[in-house]
């Protein structure tokens, strides 16, 4: 079963919930936790893996024979991204702006164009205390999310349960984390701005037709509609999560909430026992 764990707008616990989940299963499966927030990777910080492999991740950017190119200015009229421009004596590339999708060098009709691979990031795996650990690290100044997030998603070995920790917002790195995913955990707040965030959110989810749940952090802030529009969309409110100075000092920390309060560990076993339900109704009417 494969859990994402996205939520439409920053800073609202997705890492504490993932992080959390993941210790809290593992005794009874096989967990592995995947970090695809590569922009800005935090699950270490709170799982603390021993990294044992490292892999850099390359996209292919193209380069031009000058000698052999007629400065046809096919190569830049097919590049969806600008990331070519053709003057009538140079052929200009900006790899920055390259998606390495192939489309230059395939319809260059001189077929001058050859790929060479470019850096952007890298994937890096280990283990922490049984959890399986994958996450990427998007290279600095580098803009290209995607790639590196396919990459860490090849790493799910296909046993028991994948945690995936999407990126915040719901835009191509999101889509790219969430989808192929069994069930999608949404970590909202109770404010204008959560609810906001979170009806972007489950758009994004429900046309990857992607059951979703939502968990509610900080609650006793803020005010109703957010349960009140889950409510409207009959989608479940599956944890809340009280506003607590020791659950933010712990997070501070680089504590997990479930290693700082124990107590927890019931409530995330209960979140995954009707996850799991949910995904095996929906797998059971597929059938019917
Ligand atoms: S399409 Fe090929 S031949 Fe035409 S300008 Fe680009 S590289 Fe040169
Ligand atoms: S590989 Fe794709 S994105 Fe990159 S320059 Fe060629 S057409 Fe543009």
């Amino acid at each position: 079963m494969i859990i994402s764990v996205a939520s439409g707008k920053g800073g609202t616990g997705k890492t504490l919930v993932a992080t959390s989940l993941a210790l809290s299963i593992k005794d009874r499966d096989k967990v592995q936790l995947l970090d695809c927030d590569v922009e800005e990777p935090n699950d270490h910080v709170f799982l603390k893996p021993t990294i044992t492999r490292s892999e850099a991740v390359y996209i292919p950017v193209p380069k031009v024979d000058e000698d052999k190119c007629t400065y046809c200015g096919k190569c830049a009229e097919v590049c969806a991204y600008n990331a070519i421009a053709v003057s009538p004596k140079h052929v200009l590339i900006f790899p920055e702006l390259c998606h390495g999708c192939g489309a230059c060098s395939y319809l260059c009709p001189e077929k001058v164009i050859s790929e060479v691979g470019r850096e952007i990031g890298v994937v890096e795996s280990g283990n922490s205390d049984g959890v399986e650990f994958v996450h990427g690290r998007l290279a600095i100044g580098e803009a290209m999310a995607p790639p590196i997030i396919r990459k860490v998603k090849e790493q799910a070995n296909g046993e028991g349960t994948v945690i995936i920790d999407v990126s915040p917002g719901t835009s191509c790195p999101v889509v790219e984390a969430v989808k192929d995913s069994d069930f999608c955990l949404l970590v909202t707040e109770p404010t204008p701005f959560g609810l906001n965030d979170l009806v972007l959110a489950v758009e994004t989810v429900r046309e990857l037709n992607i059951p979703c749940g939502v968990i509610l952090n900080r609650t006793g802030v803020g005010d109703r509609k957010v349960e009140e529009y889950c409510s409207k969309e009959n989608i479940p409110i599956l944890l809340t999560i009280p506003l607590d100075t020791e659950i933010a000092r712990l997070y501070s920390k680089g504590i997990t909430l479930v290693e700082g309060m124990p107590q927890w560990k019931e409530s995330f076993l209960r979140l995954f026992a009707k996850i799991r339900e949910i995904v095996n109704e929906r797998g059971s009417g597929t059938k019917r």
